[in-house]
């Protein structure tokens, strides 16, 4: 059956991705976003289907929307290096941008799926992260207006859904990479690549032994879907990423095997409140979604390296 969806934030990295999926299945796809940290260039192809439609405007701001059966609320500038610029419009765009879509789900009895992010289990001192791990975040620490205004994001979501009976969803996104992400979006793949494939040396933030787990666009999309699609999920909330885990120092070794470069590596500063490490525990996702990540972090970085090389190639 294809369906009216809404995706916040259609025209970003995830976004685009997921917007691309979508209209391949046949679906009408209206895209809303304020192209922020979005980008024009992702979707001049879908532009040109006539099931595809974008809205320019940020999710903060009230105005009509059209009637849909499902949302995907995705919108909000998530990379710690905008942190510093935009923590008012991230904060919006998390909460009040999160009201005004749970009212307009409301309005047309929509289901939605709510974006928020490992970010907020903050620091963990519980290793992997299950759903039910509480987090360990700084509220006034400057990731505060990404990671609490996620957290109530969530809480807005679960108050909507106890008190108006909707059919909402909270995905957990890990640390996510691929094709589309902006060169200097200042996330670690990104950097990392660019760096490597224009001979700079790569910048590892504090000694590299903090960990993260890398999922590649495309897995990360298949449990987005899968978890809009499914019906009556047992919980309302599932951590989507990948297991293995990685220390920033491997990552960058990595990047420099795959990019045949004259890089090094240089140390800088790690940023405050940094988290020392991160891993999904997914099997909830598993169980109920059906859903794992099947591509290794090699076969990610290969396909983005020669996506960033070709638009390096092409300015
Ligand atoms: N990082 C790094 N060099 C960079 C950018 C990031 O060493 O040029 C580190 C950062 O300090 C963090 C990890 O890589 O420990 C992942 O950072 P990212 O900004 O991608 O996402 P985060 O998981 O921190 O939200």
């Amino acid at each position: 059956m294809s369906n009216r969806i809404l995706v916040t934030g259609g025209a970003g990295f995830l976004g685009s991705h997921l917007c691309e999926r979508l209209l391949s299945e046949g679906h009408e796809v209206i895209c809303l976003d304020n192209f922020g940290s979005g980008q024009r260039d992702n979707i001049k192809e879908l532009e040109k289907l006539s099931t595809f439609t974008v809205i320019d405007r940020d999710v903060r701001l009230t105005g009509s929307l059209p009637s849909v059966d499902r949302i995907y609320h995705l919108a909000s500038r998530a990379s710690p290096a905008d942190f510093t610029d935009f923590p008012v419009n991230i904060a919006l765009a998390n909460t009040q941008g999160t009201q005004r879509l749970l009212d307009h789900s409301r309005a047309c009895d929509a289901r939605m799926v709510f974006a928020s992010t490992s970010e907020v289990y903050g620091d963990p001192e519980v290793h992997p992260q299950p759903e039910t791990y509480t987090g360990n975040v700084n509220i006034r620490g400057i990731r505060g207006c990404y990671d609490e205004s996620k957290r109530f994001g969530e809480t807005l979501t679960v108050a909507y859904q106890r008190k108006f009976d909707l059919d909402t969803r909270t995905v957990r996104i890990f640390n996510t990479y691929g094709p589309r992400m902006r060169p200097n979006d200042g996330r670690v793949i990104p950097t990392f690549v660019t760096q490597a494939v224009r001979g700079d040396d790569l910048t590892i933030y504090g000694d590299g032994e903090q960990t993260r787990s890398f999922c590649y666009v495309e897995d990360l999309i298949e449990g987005l879907v899968s978890l809009m699609r499914v019906e009556g999920p047992e919980y309302d909330v599932y951590n989507i990423g990948k297991e293995n885990e990685h220390t920033i120092k491997e990552l960058a070794q990595e990047v420099l095997n795959l990019t045949d470069t004259e890089s090094g590596i240089v140390h800088e500063p790690l940023p405050e409140d940094d988290p020392s490490q991160r891993r999904p525990d997914i099997s909830r996702a598993k169980a109920e979604l059906n859903w794992e990540p099947e591509i290794s972090l090699r076969e990610g970085l290969n396909k983005t390296i020669e996506q960033f090389k070709r638009n390096m190639n092409s300015v």
